[in-house]
């Protein structure tokens, strides 16, 4: 648990991954760099693979023009179906804070667990429907053009289209977590028992039980040499499903450890905070490079103002590091980011995951009276599990 807070750490300090692509509906999306690599590997399969099998004898440029549009569409395809998940779980009032498009598709990055069966299984529901009904158009389409359409070339596209939404729609739908089936899945056996752990318990063992049988038809795959390349690949995601299976479970673990207790357990008092007024260059010297801090509250006077970290100083561009103030570049002092004394981990938790940050004040009657940081809520599960174990 610690280790993986702290792998976040160095992880912020690394040169920012990714790049953003845009915004909708208040939801960033950001292309991480793995995501370029399968793009290419997509766009290549369809250029030398796909469009020259189904039709042969074209000069090479007709490929590159059909193969390229056509992965970039697939990949729209796996955006909006991201883009669903997340605007269900917007409108039933779960923060989103951006898409990640990376190696083995998208993620949304909905920032705490749904408190419901019922919102689980809209928001889990909304990808697949959103693919069923990408698939279902696409196959309208390749069958509307006719056996002897004018334009083959763009029937294939639309044929490679329905069937690749259709995989993501079949795939997606197994009943194992990290996958939508198993949000599914957990959101009835959760309506049913009642138990969010019982239910991701299940959820999450069927998820290593079907990364378990992808591992198997890979191994089966590179040792029999039938398909070695796909053979690797299928073991390549199964590892990161059941990682991730893993890690849902272990998050409803942590849920219920903490649940009902108060952030003044873990709450730090003698704190380290920073004018408004001083230069980003200024907060680097006198406070980043002495203290080892990734965030600072951010103090004029007694009033507390904000929350300054080195993820916000890295969204400024190194240039203006000398001219920007800390007041201008801090996350403003809101509800989204500020502790009561009354309030309890898990808020703190999905506070932290909300606004990105892995520190946030705790204010009483308008003053600062503490912090809660991610890793003192580590160290503390690692204690009390110590302690029990
Ligand atoms: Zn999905």
């Amino acid at each position: 648990m610690a280790n993986a807070f702290r792998a976040r750490g160095t992880a912020l300090l690394r040169q920012g991954r990714g790049i953003p692509l845009f915004s909708v509906f208040g939801i960033r999306v950001v292309a991480d760099y793995t995501w370029f690599l399968i793009v290419a590997l997509i766009a290549t399969t369809l250029t030398i693979g796909w469009f020259p099998t189904t039709l042969p004898d074209r000069a090479p440029v007709h490929y590159i023009l059909l193969g390229v549009p056509t992965a970039l569409f697939f990949f729209a395809s796996v955006l909006v179906h991201e883009l669903s998940h997340s605007v269900v779980a917007v409108l039933s009032g779960i923060p989103v804070r951006k898409i990640t498009l990376f190696l083995f598709g998208g993620i949304a990055e909905i920032s705490r667990e749904p408190s419901d069966p019922g919102t689980e299984l809209r928001v889990a529901l909304a990808g697949p429907v959103m693919s069923a009904a990408l698939a279902a158009g696409f196959w309208i389409a390749y069958v509307a053009m006719g056996d002897e359409s004018s334009r083959p070339g763009l029937q294939l596209a639309i044929l490679y289209l329905a069937l690749a939404n259709s995989f993501l729609l079949g795939f997606n739908l197994l009943p194992g977590l990290p996958l939508d089936g198993g949000r599914i899945l957990r959101a009835i056996v959760w309506k049913i028992t009642g138990s969010l752990r019982r239910a991701t318990f299940l959820a999450s063992t069927v998820g290593k039980v079907i990364a378990g049988l992808l591992i198997l038809a890979g191994i089966v795959g590179v040792l029999s040499r039938a398909y070695v390349l796909p053979g690797l690949w299928f073991v390549f995601i199964a590892l990161f499903l059941r990682h991730a299976a893993d890690r849902s479970y272990r998050q409803v673990l942590v849920r219920e450890a903490l649940a009902g207790i108060g952030v003044t357990s873990v709450m730090v008092t003698d704190v380290v905070s920073v004018p408004p007024d001083i230069t980003l260059s200024e907060l680097i010297e006198i406070y980043l490079l002495r203290h080892h801090y990734t965030a600072y509250p951010v103090v004029d006077g007694d009033i507390p103002l904000g929350v300054i970290s080195v993820r916000l100083v890295k969204r400024v561009p190194q240039g203006a590091w000398r001219t920007t103030s800390v007041a201008q570049a801090m996350h403003p002092l809101t509800d989204v980011i500020t502790l009561s004394l009354r309030d309890t981990l898990p808020t703190a938790m999905q506070k932290m995951a909300a606004s990105g940050l892995g520190k946030l004040p705790v204010i009483e009657d308008g003053r600062l009276v503490g912090v809660v940081t991610k890793r003192d809520i580590a160290s503390y599960l690692e204690v009390r599990s110590d302690l029990s174990s």
